[in-house]
């Protein structure tokens, strides 16, 4: 299995500058219909420029559905279902996810369980669905406020990844995608992580180069520990207290960005580390004033202890109900499964908080 899983991603993620390996993909299958699902953003500045780069004489459904988490739900998964099935899509039929991380989430979703399963190609279209979101064969929505609470493990065919994409996401979607890339450094390669943080102005120009050592350590995680046993759970480091703030966001009606989230939780669990011993001060200093420097502060003053805690019990990583840390230990170096005691997750938020 295992070794069927790595022939599989090693042909899975490709940096297509033409689309000319799209078009050599689709018109060496056959596909009884095809869907392209879209959201409002996507269809005006990325349909476009894939509907002119296609070179097939086979006809494409649009699904669209309005941008935003909040649209990653059971409800659009249901408008999806309904609609497949009155267009009669049957188990040839194929979805191309062109869109940043909920439209690859939600597309792959509802793919991976319609009639039990059909075929979906990812074209991510923000950075930080290049660099994470895409990759990986994670699929979901969220249920209530708690993030990505059902889904499936589902890899996509293959993913096509075209940085030019890039040109018209606005700056704030560039610098939550570049939170994951700054983690994938932290948690695998010093040497990404110095020339990420080497960049002085974030651009598209700046970051363009880096994308693809992104994606392959994202996918030789994923190909170590598909299901997240162990070492892909070393991806989840800043996303224990990260995700229980953006969570506690949306249920508040003021949503920020997954990797703004993400930002936070990375300097938060940077501390916490310090205080568990795991890394010394000084790289976590080093760590934090980088952070920093891209990413405004995150006002959680108003967060009450106990809902942080209430969400971080909810955690999909946890088990035997205590929660479950992915911290680094060095630049370039995480553990897993790690168990803090309160008193530190405490004092780690009021770090922040200071
Ligand atoms: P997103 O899909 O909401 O995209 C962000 C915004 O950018 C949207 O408004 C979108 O319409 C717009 N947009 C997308 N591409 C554009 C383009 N090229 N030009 C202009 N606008 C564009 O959010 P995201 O940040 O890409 O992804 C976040 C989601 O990904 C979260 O739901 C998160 O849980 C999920 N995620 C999943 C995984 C995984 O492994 N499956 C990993 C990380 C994050
Ligand atoms: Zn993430």
């Amino acid at each position: 299995f295992t070794i069927n899983l790595i022939e599989i991603l090693e042909m899975t993620t490709i940096v297509d500058d033409n689309f000319s390996q799209l078009n050599d993909f689709l018109h060496g299958k056959t596909f009884s219909k095809i869907f392209i699902l879209v959201d409002e953003n996507t269809h005006e500045y990325c349909l476009p420029i894939l509907l002119g780069n296609l070179e097939t004489d086979l006809s494409f459904e649009i699904l669209e559905i309005e941008a935003g988490e909040e649209m990653k739900n059971i409800q659009t998964a249901n408008q999806l279902w309904e609609i497949l099935t009155e267009m009669q899509a049957d188990r040839k039929a194929l979805i191309i996810n062109l869109g940043g991380g909920v439209i690859t989430d939600m597309g792959g979703f509802v793919a991976s369980t319609y009639k039990r399963g059909i075929q979906f190609i990812n074209i991510p279209t923000t950075l930080l669905s290049m660099c994470d979101a895409s990759i990986g064969g994670k699929t979901g929505i969220d249920l209530m406020h708690y993030k990505n609470m059902v889904g499936t493990f589902t890899l996509p065919e293959k993913i096509f990844v075209y940085p030019k994409f890039l040109e018209t996401l606005p700056f704030k979607e560039l610098r939550s995608g570049f939170a994951e890339m700054l983690k994938h450094g932290l948690i695998a390669d010093k040497s990404h992580w110095e020339n990420l943080t080497a960049i002085q102005k974030l651009d598209i120009e700046g970051i363009i180069p880096h994308i693809k050592t992104s994606m392959n350590i994202k996918q030789n995680v994923v190909e170590k520990d598909f299901h997240e046993k162990n070492i892909r759970k070393t991806l989840n480091f800043g996303h224990t207290i990260g995700h229980a703030i953006e969570s506690l966001c949306l249920e508040q009606g003021n949503p920020i960005l997954h990797g703004e989230a993400v930002a936070m939780g990375m300097i938060s669990e940077t501390h916490l580390a310090v205080l568990e011993g795991l890394i010394s001060q000084e790289d976590a200093q080093t760590i934090i004033e980088n952070i920093q420097r891209y990413y405004p502060y995150l006002d959680i003053s108003d967060f009450n202890d106990e809902d942080i805690f209430g969400l971080l019990f909810n955690d999909k990583k946890n088990t035997d109900s205590k929660i479950n840390f992915s911290l680094l230990s060095g630049i370039g170096e995480c553990t897993f499964d790690y168990q803090c005691s309160r008193k530190n997750i405490l004092e780690s938020l009021n770090f922040y908080r200071k």
